[in-house]
């Protein structure tokens, strides 16, 4: 059953254009719509064609247009398509021996949003965005089934069902993983958890911030690694011949994983510090201490609330920033990033400069970083390109 979605006026042009987020706002009917997964197509005023697609409620939106051709079926044929269309695209990424952890399907930007697949060394993991996709189970796991060769296939639903569901280790398919399964990222090795909780122990979309800061910053420099989750950036400048490395997150379990992701690299994790504290209470200690560092990386949730502070990318990067400046060397690098969609590069870079102009300070932009390659995103949906990174130079 195909539902009609009848968009209103303001959207028309953008949806003409492309627009693939089906956005409460956009359509007069929407409460007609009751079923996750239902198949719905949006039409203009005059009941014209626009596109069809799926019901899927999300943090964003209501789902998402698969197709402009009022003829093409939404079937398995369909998802087979899209998934080798994307899985071709990846060739240079699977015949690489440096790197075995890449993303293989990126939601819209390959066709089909609210899903997503990463593959970790002869793993797939699927990323579910809603129920609603979560209904086309079949066409996606038969086709990944029948295009790719597997260790195992898991998944995560990340999606909420009414506070019911308690995820299970993710497993779907194949012969069930011994975590961590150790992947390499440009010849660094990655301790990687597929079977606890959302985050997997790395995030894929840094992996060219992670390879400049490896070549070109940290060699001989103290690095500072702020929000540093399992510290990956660390081991990157460790490795890179930083002289040492202090990685800070509020996580206690920050702790043991940036251990482990120190010693399957085989670092003496003794030489770096890893404290498990406030970023904000750290910014604090050090300039209390004079303490200062080469290299400061910044790399905050959108949004993050602690026992005293709350963090809003949106709000608050500049005053974030504006500490980093304080406790980073003359001629020292700030690696600036933030996933927050909620504003592009260009009010980043805003930010930055409010930043340092009330530090008086002065800065030059050494490189920036969006997306990577495998991690495709679609012309018509900007707020999906969310990754921005700056490397600044203190001068
Ligand atoms: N930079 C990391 C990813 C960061 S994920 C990487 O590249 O792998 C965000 C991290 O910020 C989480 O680990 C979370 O525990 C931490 N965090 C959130 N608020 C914080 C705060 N106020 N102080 C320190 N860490 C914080």
């Amino acid at each position: 059953m195909q539902r009609i979605l009848k968009v209103t006026p303001k959207f028309e042009k953008a949806y003409k254009a492309g627009y693939p987020l089906i956005l409460k706002e956009a359509v007069h009917n929407m409460n007609n719509v009751t079923e996750e997964g239902m198949l719905v197509q949006l039409v203009d005023e005059k009941n014209q064609f626009i596109g069809k697609g799926y019901y899927g409620k999300q943090n964003k939106g209501y789902g998402w247009i698969l197709t402009h051709d009022e003829n093409e079926k939404i079937d398995q044929l369909f998802f087979k398509k899209k998934l080798q269309t994307a899985l071709n695209k990846r060739n240079q990424f699977f015949s690489n021996k440096e790197t075995n952890a890449f993303r293989v399907f990126n939601a819209e930007g390959d066709g089909i949003g609210g899903l997503t697949i990463d593959y970790f060394n002869g793993y797939y993991l699927i990323n579910w965005y809603s129920e609603g996709i979560f209904t086309f189970y079949d066409y996606v796991i038969d086709s990944l089934k029948k295009l790719v060769d597997y260790k195992a296939i898991y998944q995560k639903k990340r999606f909420d069902v009414g506070g019911q569901y308690i995820e299970e280790d993710g497993f779907v398919e194949g012969e069930r993983g011994q975590f961590p399964i150790i992947v390499k990222e440009n010849g660094v090795n990655l301790a990687v958890y597929l079977n606890e909780g959302a985050m997997v122990g790395v995030f894929l979309d840094q992996r060219d911030v992670r390879k400049a800061i490896f070549d070109k910053y940290v060699q001989g420099k103290t690095v500072l690694n702020t929000f540093s989750y399992t510290g990956v950036f660390s081991v990157f400048a460790a490795l890179g011949g930083a002289t040492k490395t202090t990685s800070v997150d509020l996580a206690n379990r920050s702790r043991a994983k940036t251990i482990e992701q120190f010693s399957v690299n085989e670092v003496d994790y003794e030489n770096h510090d890893i404290i498990v504290e406030d970023v904000f209470q750290y910014f604090k200690y050090a300039v209390k201490k004079n303490r200062t560092f080469d290299v400061v990386i910044l790399d905050p949730p959108s949004f993050a609330r602690s026992k005293k502070y709350t963090f809003s990318a949106a709000k608050d990067y500049k005053n974030l920033l504006k500490e980093a400046i304080s406790i980073t060397t003359e001629h020292g690098v700030i690696v600036a990033s933030t996933n927050c969609a909620a504003f592009g590069m260009k009010r980043f870079k805003v930010f930055i400069d409010q930043a340092f102009k009330e530090s008086n300070e002065k800065y030059s932009i050494r490189e920036e970083f969006s997306l990577p390659s495998d991690f495709a995103t679609s012309k018509e949906y900007k707020e999906g390109n969310y990754l921005k990174v700056v490397f600044i130079q203190k001068e």
